[in-house]
């Protein structure tokens, strides 16, 4: 059996990572992935001549971030996008009133300073909230603390709403009170014209990754791992497992011994998300060229509610939704053009015949996907932040969790994954190694 001192399951963004610093610190490594590709929920699609990010798209800000440094050093022009947080305002955002109007730039001021003093109160009720609260029930206080009339109410009420279900995928009342903690942003958001998975390629590079390597059994003890997958069992000193939660809790990746109760319980109170991305491709660029993003308010926005404008990346008038949440849910089995045309129906009421049929649509399916099963994982209610990094506890000393799930400061995100892969190297290497190793060793 072949032999090796660590073996990295899948190729993201934290396999990669902790690979690679394993690999430069001259160990044996081989990463096992699964799929054709390297880059796992970081995907980018070149057909048709366009360039569409249709895992992640985001560096939710680029003030210490490592991912910003990264893709910087390996050649990743950014473009400033500052809108990917499901923030209120800050850049220019076209909100549409329940009735269809657009409403006055005085009318969107005052609902986004209603949404800040909602924020501002929401702080303090999370700190004293208890452990069995919903989002849902920390909102909801702190809408009442506000002592508005039910229409305004009601309209930062479904922001709120609909920012669970864009920054996790959730409804409101399946998210754990502390679900949305690590919502802030150090800095501008960019996004990357050329692609996102120019950095999972770079990560990649001199590396022994073998694709289509679909592991079935890990087995771990005190001598160490053994990885089994079609191609036959590989024996390693150690090894890192960043497949996702959903892979995690599905039957197709048996764990021998199952994980310790510590690992599992925060296995249990994370999920998989529903989130989806819709982007349409358009002869005009007919909602006009001074927005970031559109919003709709009101019961018509239930399904529709934000469209980000990506012109600006390649040109082309293009504009991106998601089907987050419920809305995912309700969509699954759609076909594409089932999709648009309900899409479509909503631009119509915003922006009349001007909204032309789009010239392509491309809808992702990251639920349906077996080595996904999900966009991202979220806290579901009862669970605590600490169960991301209680997730990566080390197992016998030889099995390391890594990936998205398992890093606490800002889970779900391209940073989370490459920290939680540093963290898995440095604990393997047993000693500290600076993360500018990724990208200066290229
Ligand atoms: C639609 C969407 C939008 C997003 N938007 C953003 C964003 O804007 N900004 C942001 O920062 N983050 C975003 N994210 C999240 C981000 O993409 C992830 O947090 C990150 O890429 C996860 O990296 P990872 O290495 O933890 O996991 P993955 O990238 O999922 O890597 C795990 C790897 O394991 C492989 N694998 C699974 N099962 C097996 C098996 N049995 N055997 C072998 N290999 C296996 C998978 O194929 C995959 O390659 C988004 C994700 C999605 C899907």
């Amino acid at each position: 059996m072949e032999q090796l001192d660590t073996i990295v399951i899948g190729a993201g963004v934290a396999g990669l990572t902790a690979a690679r610093l394993l690999h430069g610190a001259g160990r044996r490594i081989a990463v096992l992935e699964a799929r054709d590709r390297v880059g796992g929920r970081v995907w980018t699609d070149r057909s048709a001549g366009n360039v569409t990010d249709l895992g992640a798209s985001w560096i939710h800000g680029v003030d210490g971030c490592p991912v910003a440094a990264a893709s910087e050093a390996f050649g990743m022009p950014p473009i400033e996008f500052t809108v990917g947080s499901y923030q209120p305002d800050g850049r220019p955002i076209a909100y549409f009133a329940p009735d269809g109007s657009r409403l006055p730039d005085d009318a969107a001021r005052a609902f986004a300073e209603d949404v800040r003093a909602v924020d501002a109160t929401l702080r303090e009720v999370i700190d004293r909230s208890e452990p069995l609260d919903s989002y849902r029930d920390v909102t909801e206080r702190a809408l009442a603390a506000q002592d508005w009339d039910e229409e305004r109410a009601a309209r930062v009420r479904e922001f709120l709403e609909h920012r669970t279900e864009e920054q996790y995928g959730a409804w409101i009342e399946d998210l754990a009170a502390h679900g949305l903690d690590d919502d802030a942003v150090d800095g501008d958001e960019v996004v990357f014209p050329g692609g996102y998975d120019r950095l999972p390629a770079a990560l990649a590079e001199g590396l022994d990754v073998r694709l289509g390597h679909v592991v079935t059994r890990v087995r771990w003890s005190d001598d160490g791992v053994v990885v089994v997958t079609a191609h036959g069992a590989l024996r390693a000193a150690t090894a890192v497992l960043t497949v996702p939660v959903g892979v995690l809790q599905g039957g197709d990746l048996a764990i021998e011994p199952p994980l310790p109760a510590r690992v599992a319980g925060a296995l249990g109170r994370l999920t998989m998300n529903r989130f989806e991305k819709v982007v349409l491709r358009f002869p005009t660029r007919f909602w006009g060229d001074d927005v970031y993003a559109i919003r709709q308010q009101g019961a018509e926005g239930r399904r529709w509610h934000s469209w980000y404008d990506l012109t600006p990346l390649h040109g082309t008038p293009t504009l991106l939704t998601f089907a987050a949440g419920p809305t995912a849910r309700e969509i699954e089995g759609w076909d594409d053009a089932r999709v648009a045309a309900s899409v479509m129906a909503q631009l119509r009421r915003l922006y009349g015949a001007a909204a032309e049929a789009p010239t392509s649509v491309q809808v992702t399916a990251w639920h349906a996907d077996p080595f996904a099963r999900g966009s991202y994982a979220y806290m579901t209610v009862g669970s605590t932040t600490a169960d991301h990094d209680d997730l990566a506890t080390p197992i016998g000393g030889v099995l390391h969790l890594a990936g998205e799930a398992t890093w606490t400061d800002d889970p779900a995100t391209v940073p989370a994954a490459m920290l939680s892969g540093h963290r898995a190297a440095e604990r393997i290497l047993a000693s500290e190694v600076p993360i500018e190793r990724l990208w200066s060793q290229a």
